[in-house]
């Protein structure tokens, strides 16, 4: 990173994208100065010979040219992070790697040569690591190169970014978007808005003062918006100077394609592109199997708008869709066997997500419980109406059972007992799925674990390993 020659630059958190920072600050002829309160973490950050500090005393700040602050630091909510609010106090710029990665670019002199790849950063509050992973694949499997980076991925400072006709890309959680000083990507993905993250924003005005340094004013070459929620669509009425306007790709699962603009349309299983009015592409997403739901297909649009934004045809796109094979804990099939699909979304850690999963299978005999979060099991009444039975896990199991007056359920506690109840009462054309609308911790690690005792437990009755 340029631009802070023999200039002392603090880092707070020394996790991967602290120390890849550091590193990155040091090439660039910084000086680093960290700090991390977790004793082990400095103790690496020494090892790399780097110099360390405890950045919460007074005046530990002075002279830095900028704070640099790791994506996994809440710096805002609860409460204020001290160091940070020291910083703000004192007028020490705060950054994060993000900000420093479009600053390098900036800084590269590689525009003069014509050699920026282009950058797409995907923000939003569901989907975006299934987004991104899909753009990426697409990008490949089109023969384009391409990185992948972000919250997803690689830390963004130690990607080597691809050349000319190259992509990064970003997936960027609200945190990560909210400390970036520059935020200049060329194609800008939201999509799509749940109302538990305006209450992090503090309502609309904080939602849009987050989202307006990514999308508006000299922003990016395209955006690609959201448009089932209301603030998705006024943020893309707001972008678009007139109903032609090329610059929004409006995407949407459900709604019917309406106006000339350009828009990306899931509808009832197919996906169609719309320009001045006309149809240009149409995609049976149905048979699509590592996107399945209409959350899925929502994701699809994103991807493929994106993709589109970046000049790939749609034929190579739904090559790619094809051989997708979705991420790991997140609608993944497991196995197969007798007519039984074993689905893993160990990642539904809440009622939200789960109620998508529950939507996306027919005949579900339905793993779920755990650590239960605020706001009990309402959210999931409609895809109930698809679960045959619950196999009930958890500390608490009997509690979540007690919650589904209307379904038939068994409090199983455990795994191992949930797997094989579940299997031994499937029968064709059921698909056993693990969603638990519950946190992971209190009994396991967390989300990855779980996931990845269901799948071993499954393959292992089945006879694959
Ligand atoms: P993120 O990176 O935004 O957390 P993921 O792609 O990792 O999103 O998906 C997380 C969970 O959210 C998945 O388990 C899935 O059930 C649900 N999900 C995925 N895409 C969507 C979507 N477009 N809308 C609502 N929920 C979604």
């Amino acid at each position: 990173v340029p631009g802070f020659e023999d200039q002392r630059v603090a880092i707070l958190g020394l996790g991967r994208s602290g120390l890849s920072a550091a590193r990155a600050l040091r090439e660039g002829g910084a000086i680093p100065v960290c700090w991390d309160d977790n004793p082990a973490a400095r103790d690496k950050a020494e090892a790399e010979g780097f110099a360390v500090a405890d950045l919460s005393k007074p005046h530990a700040l002075d002279g830095m040219a900028t704070l640099v602050v790791s994506p996994g630091i809440p710096h805002l909510f609860p409460a204020p992070n001290p160091v940070v609010a020291h910083a703000w106090a004192a007028g020490v710029p705060v950054d994060n790697d993000i900000g420093l990665f479009f600053r390098a670019l900036a800084n590269s002199g590689w525009e003069e040569f014509d050699m920026l790849p282009r950058v797409v950063a995907v923000t939003g509050s569901n989907g975006k690591s299934t987004t991104s992973a899909l753009l990426h694949h697409i990008l490949k499997s089109s023969g384009r190169e391409s990185q992948l980076a972000g919250n997803i991925g690689r830390g963004v400072l130690d990607i080597d970014p691809p050349g000319d006709g190259g992509v990064v890309v970003l997936e960027l959680s609200s945190y990560q978007t909210d400390l970036a000083r520059a935020l200049t990507p060329d194609v800008a993905v939201f999509t799509n808005l749940s109302p538990d993250h305006l209450d992090r924003h503090g309502g609309y005005g904080g939602y849009f003062a987050a989202k307006r340094r990514l999308f508006a004013e000299g922003g990016p070459d395209r955006a690609v918006i959201g448009v089932d929620e209301d603030p998705g669509c006024f943020l893309a009425n707001q972008l678009s100077e007139g109903p032609t306007d090329d610059r929004v790709i409006r995407i949407s699962s459900g709604q019917k394609p309406h106006g000339p603009g350009w828009q990306v349309v899931a509808r009832k299983g197919f996906l169609t592109e719309w320009r001045k009015g006309r149809q240009l592409a149409a995609i049976d997403l149905r048979p699509v199997r590592g996107l399945p739901g209409a959350h899925n297909h929502q994701n699809a649009c994103a991807a493929y708008a994106a993709a589109r934004a970046l000049t790939v045809a749609p034929r190579q796109i739904e090559t790619a869709f094809h051989s997708f094979q979705g991420l790991p804990h997140r609608s993944e099939r497991v196995a197969e066997s007798g007519g039984v699909s074993y689905v893993n979304d160990s990642k539904a850690t809440n009622v939200d997500s789960a109620a998508k999963a529950l939507l996306a299978f027919r005949n579900i005999r339905w793993i779920c419980g755990g650590l239960q979060k605020e706001g009990g099991l309402e959210g999931l009444r409609d895809g109930l109406a698809n679960v045959t039975k619950a196999y009930v896990i958890g500390r608490d199991a009997a509690g979540f059972a007690l919650q589904l007056p209307d379904t038939e359920t068994e409090v199983c506690t455990d795994m191992a007992t949930a797997v094989s109840r579940a299997m031994a009462e499937a029968r064709p054309g059921d698909t056993v799925l693990l969603a638990p609308a519950a946190a992971s911790f209190d009994q396991y690690d967390n989300f990855e674990q779980r996931g990845i005792d269901f799948a071993t437990r499954v393959r292992a009755a089945l006879g694959q390993s």
